[in-house]
């Protein structure tokens, strides 16, 4: 479907071009709709399923597309489609509910309403998200209730993310977890955690979800969860990227704008909220709280990174359900209205957010690809905490914390300053050999622009050659992270084949590519293994012709003996190990592989080679 095309609503009306006739007469037939509409409105039932159970069950896959049907049959602002599908070929639902009844991107945002997405369900288990969005729609679409709001603003809504995980359903999927009866999975049918896949996009999910997100562009994003951890007195706390990975307006807006109205909102509906924290003793808050910049694999770390706020909110796993289903209702209903007030400002800050990374500015300034939470910065905080002890444990001999139901405002020291413990100088742009084809179609996914070289070009470039690999056992989201990424800067005149790709940095998503190209990126594709073959010997000698070449090498080279003895004495595990001690000789000959461990992918800093190149 391209960009230009509105969404078709596949599950409930698909009109086709088709028949002109049976058009004109559907045409005539509007008013009546309309007539019949505003009567199914006031008869039909629209107790969502959450609602009918007495709050204490959540609806199935096929409850929730059934009521998406009945919303999008309801109301002609919404409009009920998919963006993709799961693993497992189920649809991936996506509501839009726009005043006009918009439902392509390019209108909406011709309209000048902020589109916001509002995810629920990608830890499938964690559904109050899916419950409070459905009653919302309903209430602001069908009830009119707060529809005020639409003014400005345009929601997107994913009532089920990781549909597939939502159907492994029953009642043991969260052991601390106080509600609903029934919950889904937390991970996808392939055992993925969506919510780590957002920059190495392995899944058909994720996949769906960045070309969704590319396509839209929505302005602000908020993601549902629930939260295991320590116990406090909040039923929901919050997250956003304020600590210095996102532009510095946005930052700003967010920060003094959003944040400020948000807590005020929500203190006065009767849910005091704290940002979303973890404990520098886990869970324990007296030993203080502490705050992290979250790396792009986590969702609202990435559209951070895409220039777009991102709202985490989590609520807390020990509240009862139907007050976690309140807390996110209005948390959603108060960025909405703050959203509604703020739309102008914030599409304005976008905007420039987006000019930014397409200057010479932003490749000036020193990218950070990682930060690090100060422990000597701290601030005195109140949090609303609990009375809690801990004892030893006779059975585990750990600490064991036990939390009681009386509320206590403990004062504690607060863990919120970020600062950059890894940064690069950025350059004009990357390029990515044609054989890296995985790498390249999911730079595509991401929506990252880029130019094929249309013939095999010599290139100068800058690049790096790894040293002392390692990587960890056991299996993280399906692939085996590199835990040490050292290497030394090389820079190389290389011959790149038609095909390969050229990927300028200064692009709307400037800030997404050094996460993935970076070797030190915050999940960048080196660390999860994409480049893993380039670590590999191919070629070893025969022992029984090292051991007469290595003696040959030693006759020769008075050097290259003296280096060898020295190997030997300061590395006994290497003396010890013949295999070892050939393969050294065989890496000191003319026949070792002089690009294992060079990373194919090279960076232009030079403007006249890059412009060299697009007047290929
Ligand atoms: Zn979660």
């Amino acid at each position: 479907m391209s960009p230009e095309q509105p969404e078709e609503p596949i599950f409930y009306v698909c009109l086709t071009a088709k028949s002109n006739f049976i058009m004109k007469r559907f045409y005539m037939f509007i008013p009546a709709m309309l007539c019949i509409q505003f009567a199914m409105a006031q008869t039909t039932d629209w107790q969502t399923y959450y609602e009918k159970s007495g709050k204490i069950e959540t609806p199935g896959y096929q409850e929730t597309i059934d009521y998406c049907n009945q919303l999008a049959s309801g109301s002609k602002m919404i409009t009920f489609t998919s963006f993709g599908k799961s693993a497992q070929g189920r649809e991936l639902p996506l509501l839009i509910l726009d005043r006009e009844g918009l439902s392509n991107p390019q209108a909406i945002h011709a309209s000048g309403r902020t589109i916001v997405l509002i995810q629920a369900c990608i830890h499938a288990g964690e559904c109050e998200g899916k419950d409070a969005g459905l009653m919302l729609f309903r209430d602001l679409a069908v009830k009119n209730i707060n529809s005020k709001i639409l003014k400005n603003v345009s929601i997107l809504f994913i009532p089920i993310f990781n549909t597939d995980g939502h159907e492994r359903f029953g009642p043991f999927n969260r052991i601390n977890q106080n509600g609903p009866k029934e919950m889904g999975w937390r991970t996808t049918a392939n055992n993925l955690n969506l919510n780590r896949d957002y920059l190495k996009a392995d899944s058909p999910e994720m996949q769906a979800w960045l070309r969704m997100f590319d396509k839209w562009m929505p302005g602000f994003f908020i993601d549902s969860h629930t939260t295991d951890g320590a116990d406090y007195q909040y039923v929901l706390t919050y997250l956003m990227e304020i600590y210095g990975d996102m532009d510095a307006g946005l930052t700003g807006w967010t920060k003094n704008t959003f944040v400020q109205q948000l807590e005020t909102h929500l203190n006065a509906g009767g849910y005091p909220v704290f940002p979303y924290v973890g404990f520098r003793n886990w869970h324990d808050p007296r030993s203080g709280l502490i705050t992290e910049v979250a790396p792009p694999m986590l969702s609202q770390g990435y559209t951070a990174l895409r220039n777009r706020p991102g709202l985490l909110i989590e609520t807390h796993m020990l509240k009862p359900y139907p007050l976690r289903v309140n807390a996110t209702y209005e948390c959603m209903l108060a960025t909405l209205e703050i959203l509604s007030n703020e739309s102008k400002n914030l599409n304005s800050l976008i905007f420039k957010a987006d000019q930014f990374v397409c200057s010479d500015s932003f490749l000036n300034t020193p990218f950070p690809l990682r930060f690090e939470t100060s422990l000597k910065d701290s601030a005195m905080v109140s949090f609303l905490g609990v009375e809690y002890n801990n004892v030893k444990s006779d059975l585990s001999g750990g600490d064991w914390f036990q939390y009681s139901k009386i509320p206590a405002t403990l004062n504690i020291p607060y863990f919120s300053t970020a600062n950059p413990s890894v940064s690069v100088k950025l350059p004009y742009a990357y390029i990515i050999p044609a054989e890296w084809t995985t790498v390249i179609d999911r730079l595509k996914t991401h929506g990252i622009k880029v130019s094929e070289l249309p013939r095999t070009t010599k290139i100068k470039v800058k690049t790096c050659r790894f040293k002392n690999p390692k990587w960890q056992q056991n299996p993280y989201e399906g692939r085996h992270p590199m835990t040490n990424i050292e290497f030394d800067d090389i820079e190389e005149t290389r011959s790149y084949s038609a095909g390969s790709v050229v990927v300028e940095v200064m692009q709307q998503a400037g800030r997404i590519i050094p996460h993935i190209l970076e070797p030190n990126g915050n999940g960048s594709f080196v660390y999860w293994g994409f480049f893993d073959a380039t670590f590999e010997q191919k070629e070893y000698g025969e022992s029984y012709v090292i051991e007469t070449m290595a003696r040959d090498m030693l006759a020769r080279d008075p050097a290259l003996k003296q280096e060898f003895e020295l190997k030997k004495a300061g590395d006994t595990a290497f003396a010890k190990n013949p295999q070892l001690i050939l393969n050294w000789f065989y890496n000191k000959s003319p026949y070792f592989d002089n690009r294992k461990g060079i990373y194919p992918i090279g960076k232009i800093f030079d403007l006249k080679v890059l412009e060299s190149i697009r007047s290929e």
